[in-house]
């Protein structure tokens, strides 16, 4: 089978088949030995989305095209005796994203992690990652992590075009804890007018979901990224575009959105740290 073999239409993305030789790649992110990425490119396409940088390649091209690595089960497989450590599945796109719930390649990669007895952190913005909670009960350990950035359904499609809406995130979160699957938030990024609509409401969701421990991240601007967000913002929302451009550049917005996250989490008894 060639790298680009077979075209399908998946969901409304053009899904391409990649095999690859190499499954795990060594990973510098905090608590992860291991990064684990079925796909390349991601179909949830957010406004915000820094992994294009990372990837060298085009913002615009992320959200298409997306590239399944068909073979990565077996090959995770013939890895996982020579690796020790914790595996992150997702860190560099949604291992959850709209196509997974056609070709299964994270499942498989669990059920390979869970026959290997290996560990795994999983992170997600999509409750697509219910589905295989009887995987993630057969791995001692597993954690995932579950991110949403704000309380309001209709804000969070501003500028995470594909991804299910944060009511449905939280509620996967519930779920998840209820199943004893240790749970997280990753509460980020933050983004002027999208997180700072309720955050005494956004607080009082996560600490309701069970979940005890949030990561919460600013946004990281990259070239281009403020301009395609502002441009999005006057389509979707234009009246909130002054306040938006008032705070997206600013430090001490971030900062203090943060101090007040924290203080709000802590009284509800959860734990907060910073994502990086
Ligand atoms: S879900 Fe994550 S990887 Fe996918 S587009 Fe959004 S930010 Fe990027």
């Amino acid at each position: 089978m060639s790298d680009l073999d077979a075209f399908m239409d998946a969901g409304g993305t053009r899904l391409v088949r990649k095999v690859c030789s190499t499954a795990l790649s060594p990973s510098r992110l905090p608590g992860l030995d291991h990064a684990l990425n079925p796909y390349t490119r991601c179909g949830h396409d957010c406004s915000y989305c820094y992994a294009p940088y990372v990837m060298r390649t085009s913002p615009l091209d992320w959200g298409k095209g997306i590239m399944a690595k068909v073979n990565i089960p077996q090959v995770l497989a013939k890895e996982l005796p020579r690796r020790q450590g914790v595996i992150g599945l997702g860190t560099v796109t949604d291992p959850y994203q709209p196509v997974e719930e056609e070709t299964l390649l994270t499942r498989r990669c669990l059920e390979e992690i869970a026959k290997a007895g290996a560990r795994v952190s999983v992170l997600t913005k999509s409750d697509l990652v219910l589905r295989d909670r009887d995987v993630l009960r057969q791995i001692r350990g597993a954690e995932v992590g579950i991110t949403v950035n704000t309380i309001s359904d209709a804000r969070a499609g501003i500028f995470e075009h594909n991804a299910p809406p944060p009511s449905r995130r939280l509620r996967a979160a519930r779920c998840l804890v209820d199943e004893g699957i240790n749970t997280y938030v990753f509460l980020g990024p933050i983004i002027p007018t999208i997180t700072d609509v309720d955050l005494e409401g956004l607080s009082q969701a996560i600490s309701s979901s069970g979940v005890r421990s949030v990561m919460i991240d600013r946004l990281n601007l990259r070239p281009g990224m403020k301009a395609r967000m502002c441009r999005r913002m006057v389509e979707a929302s234009p009246s909130s575009l002054a306040e938006f451009e008032a705070h997206v550049d600013s430090d001490a917005y971030y900062s203090e959105t943060t101090a007040m996250l924290e203080s709000l989490l802590g009284e509800a008894g959860v734990r907060t740290a910073s994502a990086f």
